[in-house]
C-alpha cells in the first residue's frame, strides 16, 4: 500500500502531489505535477521576488480553461509553509500571507495556486513601497512593435527622471516596468509619482499612450497602468507562471531583448528552463544594489510640466 501512495502522490520538494497527471492546460498538455516541478525547478529565481512581501495567489484548481480565484488569505486552505502575518496589516480582512520559502510554493501549488502576486512593499514596513510598477495594457489588436515602443518611451522618461527601472514580460500581452525606490515614500507619494509618469508620457505620445483606464479608451494605444501602485494591490511576480492557455510565466528581460521577443508571452512554464540555463547575465542582476529615491524635487518636476 505505501508504494501505491507514494506513486500517486509524488513529492516535489517535500510536498506530495495529488492528481499529479491531470492536465491543467489543454494547450501544453502540462500537468499538475509539471507546474509543482516548474515551480521547485525556478525556487531559486522565484522565492526572492516573493520573500517578505504579501501575497495573492491565483487559484486555478481545474485548470487554466476552468474559473480562477484571486485569494489573499488561506481560507480553508491547508497551508502549513505558507507564512501569516500579522493581523494588523490589513484589520479589515482574514490575515494576508506570504511565501518565504519554495516549500511554500511547491504548497501553494499543490493546492491549485497557478500565479503568485505580491504587494510593492515589504511585510516588516508596509506603510513604505520599496517599488513602483507600471503595466502596459495594449489594444490587443495592437502588434508587439507598439509595446516595444512604449516599452522604450516609458524607459527612456524614467532614465531622464535620473530612474533606474527593470522590466519583464507579463506573460500575457504587456510588459511591466519596475522601478526599485528606497523606503522613504508613502503610498500617496508613489501613487502620486506613478500617476505622474503616466500623465506626461500620454501627453507626450498622445498617439501610442493613453493614461486612463478602459478598452475603449486604448484603441490603437497602450495604456500604462500606474493603478497597480495602491496599497492592497499586487502584480505577477517575475518567474510566475499565469493561468492562461500555454502556462506563460512573467520573464525579466534586457531591454535590448525587447524587439526580438515577439510577444509577453514567449516563455512558459515548459521552456523557462531554456532561457535561465542559457543566461549569461540575470537581467535583473542590479535590482537589489539599486539605491533610488523619489524626492520632492522629482515629484514637483514631474508635476511641473
Ligand atoms: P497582461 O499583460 O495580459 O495585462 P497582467 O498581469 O499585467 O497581464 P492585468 O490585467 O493588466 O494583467 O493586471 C495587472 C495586475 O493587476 C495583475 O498582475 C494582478 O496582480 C492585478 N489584478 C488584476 N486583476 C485582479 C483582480 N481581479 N484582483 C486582484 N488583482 C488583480
Ligand atoms: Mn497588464
Ligand atoms: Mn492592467
Amino acid at each position: 500500500m505505501p508504494a501505491k501512495t507514494g506513486k500517486s502522490r509524488p513529492d516535489v520538494g517535500g510536498i506530495g502531489i495529488s492528481n499529479p497527471q491531470r492536465v491543467i492546460d489543454s494547450h501544453s498538455g502540462a500537468t499538475k505535477l509539471q507546474l509543482a516541478q516548474y515551480y521547485l525547478a525556478v525556487g531559486e529565481w522565484l522565492v526572492p521576488q516573493l520573500a517578505g512581501r504579501p501575497l495573492s495567489i491565483v487559484r486555478a484548481p481545474d485548470g487554466v480553461e476552468g474559473d480562477s480565484f484571486f485569494q489573499r488569505h488561506c481560507g480553508r486552505l491547508k497551508m502549513p509553509h505558507m507564512k501569516v502575518l500579522p493581523k494588523s496589516l490589513d484589520p479589515e480582512h482574514a490575515r494576508l500571507i506570504q511565501a518565504d520559502s519554495v516549500t511554500a510554493v511547491v504548497e501553494a501549488a499543490q493546492m491549485g495556486t497557478v500565479e503568485f502576486h505580491t504587494w510593492n512593499a515589504h511585510s516588516d514596513r508596509i506603510d513604505r513601497p520599496d517599488r513602483v510598477v507600471f503595466d502596459l495594457d495594449p489594444d490587443p489588436e495592437l502588434p508587439w512593435e507598439k509595446m516595444v515602443e512604449a516599452t522604450g518611451l516609458t524607459l527612456d522618461l524614467l532614465d531622464s527622471l535620473g530612474l533606474r527601472a527593470f522590466i519583464k514580460t507579463s506573460g500575457g500581452r504587456g510588459m511591466h516596468v519596475v522601478v526599485p525606490i528606497d523606503r522613504r515614500s508613502s503610498w500617496d507619494c508613489v501613487n502620486e509619482f506613478a500617476r505622474g509618469v503616466t500623465v506626461r508620457l500620454a501627453k507626450e505620445s498622445p498617439e501610442r499612450i493613453v493614461a486612463k483606464m478602459g478598452p475603449k479608451n486604448r484603441i490603437g494605444k497602450i495604456f500604462v497602468d500606474y493603478l497597480r501602485n495602491q496599497r492592497g494591490a499586487s502584480t505577477v511576480a517575475a518567474y510566475s507562471a499565469r493561468a492562461r492557455p500555454g502556462l506563460p510565466v512573467s520573464m525579466p528581460v534586457r531591454r535590448d531583448e525587447l524587439g526580438s521577443l515577439g510577444a509577453a508571452n514567449r516563455w512558459n512554464i515548459l521552456n523557462a528552463h531554456e532561457r535561465l540555463d542559457a543566461l549569461e547575465h540575470d537581467p535583473w542582476a542590479d535590482y537589489g544594489s539599486t539605491r533610488q529615491s523619489l524626492s520632492s524635487r522629482l515629484l514637483a518636476s514631474l508635476g511641473s510640466r
